[in-house]
């Protein structure tokens, strides 16, 4: 925690006083998942220390919320709750209005959806709120739901991971695809090794994964946090169609362009909206192994459009015995 602590020196108010009350109260905030009342949070306080009055722990609250360590809540309770957001990347909630508990996931369709319109209304936005109310597994089925245990880094990392790896796995489809489609040798040769490095990082991606699950016994089997419907079924995946269509190797690099440069924007673009969290690093990192082969890729297609051009320009001997 007190690595927590001195990350979070940042956020204080310039001049603002150290305060023991106010770090107290911080770490007490910061080792809670979920959502609390600030009375729960004075509950809280108050078993660890009872010299600590309820206006304090409000007063620190709103600090709290000012400075971005907490975010503010309505679940139609008629009070606000508080969760923190130190590596908590945002989320909309579902609420279940009988047991009151709630959910959290996030739907990368839903934000693209909010800033088209936002865009089209020339609306600067800077928080959306997403509350969906109603009834829970549990409470409609009297089954107990798979465990909830809130969004944790962990779990975001997880389905960071598992939305790379669909990704990785339609461009290993899409190259063996266009490595089989393409009749020149040469063309052959450059899609086989672009589909052997996407197996080696395949591998890598998924090793990471083990080594996540790892860290959990039951992150597998936690709910989904992140919805990427667009994403979903790998960015390649309508490149593969058309490749599988039949094509030469110029076209097959051109569809491959575009996809890597759709998949490099795609996942830069979303990580660095994201809070410091291991799944924000999950994007990044993979949004560069991304370029990476962008690049390859351009590179591949220059020097075929080379040898195509020094092609035409050799005169053909039919051409010769013409002229
Ligand atoms: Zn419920
Ligand atoms: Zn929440």
């Amino acid at each position: 925690m007190t690595e927590t602590l001195a990350e979070l020196d940042g956020l204080r108010p310039p001049g603002g006083k150290r305060s023991n009350k106010r770090e107290k109260i911080l770490n007490v905030f910061l080792r809670q998942e979920g959502h609390l009342s600030a009375d729960d949070l004075v509950e809280l306080i108050r078993r660890e220390d009872q010299g600590i009055s309820r206006a304090t722990v409000y007063r620190t609250l709103q600090w709290m919320v000012e400075a971005g360590i907490a975010r503010k809540v309505d679940f139609g309770e008629g009070r606000f709750r508080f969760e923190h957001s130190y590596r908590h990347p945002r989320h909309f909630h579902l609420i279940c209005k009988k047991c009151n508990r709630s959910s959290e996931f996030l739907s990368s369709d839903i934000e693209a959806l909010i800033e088209e319109v936002a865009a089209a209304r020339s609306f600067s936005a800077n928080q959306s709120v997403l509350q969906i109310y109603g009834t829970c597994a549990e409470c409609r089925t009297g089954r107990p739901a798979p465990v909830d245990g809130g969004t944790t880094d962990l779990l975001f990392a997880r389905d960071a991971l598992r939305i790379a790896i669909a990704t990785e796995q339609s461009g290993l489809e899409f190259y063996s695809r266009a490595a089989r489609a393409v009749e020149n040798p040469r063309g052959r040769l450059v899609f086989t090794r672009l589909a052997d490095e996407e197996r080696a990082h395949l591998a890598e991606l998924e090793a990471r994964y083990r080594k996540l699950l790892a860290r959990d016994p039951q992150l597998e089997s936690r709910p989904t946090f992140l919805f990427f419907k667009g994403a979903a079924n790998g960015l390649f995946a309508a490149g593969a169609e058309q490749v599988a269509r039949g094509v030469d190797d110029r076209h097959a690099l051109l569809i491959g362009i575009r996809c890597e440069r759709a998949s490099h924007r795609f996942f830069k673009r979303y990580g660095e909206q994201f809070e410091e969290t291991e799944g924000k690093q999950v994007f990044l990192e993979f949004a560069d192994a991304e370029r990476a082969h962008l690049e390859k890729l351009v590179r591949e297609y220059r020097l075929l459009v080379a040898r195509e051009t020094r092609a035409r320009k050799r005169p053909r001997p039919a051409a010769r015995a013409r002229g």
